[in-house]
């Protein structure tokens, strides 16, 4: 997609010398910027996070079970359990892992499933997919593990490294775009009410429409929806002129990429659809539907996205967390389904999340 010259010198890529991420407003940076702008300074992202490790002795939880190898739709879907094994390979190996806190699921999801979920979908679940509902409700405790560490004090921020996926999730009784519980749903409820935080940020980058997660939240002001997507692909939702309704109304974002769309477009995304929207919702948490389909060579997506790509979103993302709530997110894995491509990009997330670049290599 084309860019102008101008759209290069873009929110995204510019920083204010001597202020620390996160104790800047929007505001204050469009005043800073455009001073900057005409001056003709060089402009190197603002919201990279390269300092917080040092502003901070918490760490970054990762929370996984090998139950995640069990479950499967079929030697050649492409939701396999080799998704899983791939990015714990890739985060052993680096080294990754030795520097985060490794979390194993320790909540009953229920009664907190039934906050998102009716009893006659569960039921439903249970019987078709008997394995596949195990495996699910143990994502679903993997993400409210996350809550508590984070809500807690305990940790900074935490990746969740699950499957089956969960944003398609609906109470249709029925496997939803490989999804059978809205694990990021659930985590919103459970932060409300265990933690008693009014207001959630859920951002999705996922390549496909969050729509579960939009029908659970699409009439409430508490919890502030934005997904990025490819409206025309699975699972056909995602107009841009879905915005919520009632009470709701305004507290859903859907924004449309096209096939190609590039770091700088789902940055740009980001920047001017979200951020003056997260400005004034001032959430309490953020969670992230990390999906990864959206990377360059995703067999199931058409976006250009590089692991440096999701590296910036995670920066942009921790430095509204600083600035809104104490530094809380739990990212949950979603898609991805490039094995390698997969596994790099949990990795640039997971190593922006934490501030530890194990490898210290360059990304894409
Ligand atoms: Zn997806």
């Amino acid at each position: 997609m084309k860019k102008s010259d101008s759209k290069q010198l873009s929110f995204a890529t510019a920083s204010i010398p001597g202020q620390a991420p996160g104790n800047i407003n929007r505001r204050t940076f469009l005043q800073h910027i455009a001073t900057f702008m005409m001056a003709g300074a060089p402009l190197t992202g603002w919201w990279r996070n390269e300092n917080l490790s040092q502003m901070t002795n918490k760490t970054t939880g990762f929370v996984y079970d090998d139950i995640s190898v069990r479950h499967s739709l079929g030697k050649t879907h492409p939701e396999s359990p080799q998704r899983f094994l791939k990015i714990m390979e890739k985060m052993q190996q680096s080294g990754l892992l030795s520097k985060l806190t490794a979390i194993s699921p320790n909540i009953d999801v229920f009664p907190h499933l039934y906050m998102i979920h009716t009893k006659q979908h569960i039921q439903s679940i249970k019987a078709d997919y008997k394995l596949s509902h195990e495996v699910a409700l143990q994502a679903v405790s993997a993400a409210l593990t996350a809550v508590n560490e984070v809500c807690s004090g305990a940790l900074r921020n935490a990746f969740c490294a699950v499957r089956p996926p969960g944003h398609h999730a609906l109470n249709t009784g029925r496997e939803e775009g490989f999804c059978f519980y809205n694990t990021i749903a659930v985590a919103a409820r459970y932060a409300q009410k265990v933690f008693a935080l009014e207001k959630i940020l859920i951002v999705d980058w996922d390549y496909h429409h969050g729509n579960g997660t939009e029908a659970a939240f699409y009439t409430d002001p508490s919890v502030l929806f934005f997904s990025t997507h490819d409206q025309y692909n699975y699972p056909g939702t995602g107009d841009p002129a879905r915005i919520g309704s009632g009470h709701g109304q305004g507290f859903n974002i859907n924004v449309h990429l096209q096939c190609g769309a590039t770091d700088t477009d789902i940055i740009d995304a980001f920047e001017q659809h979200l951020l003056p929207r997260v400005e004034a919702f001032k959430p309490d948490m953020i969670l992230i539907s990390a999906g990864f389909d959206g990377r360059i060579d995703d067999p199931l997506g058409c976006f250009d996205i590089t692991d440096k790509g999701f590296s910036q979103l995670t920066s942009m993302m921790m430095t509204l967390a600083d600035e809104y709530c104490a530094g809380r997110i739990v990212s949950l894995l979603e898609g991805g389904y490039n094995l390698d491509g997969l596994a790099k990009a949990v990795y640039a997330h997971v190593s922006s999340l934490s501030g530890v670049d194990a490898e210290s290599q360059s990304l894409i």
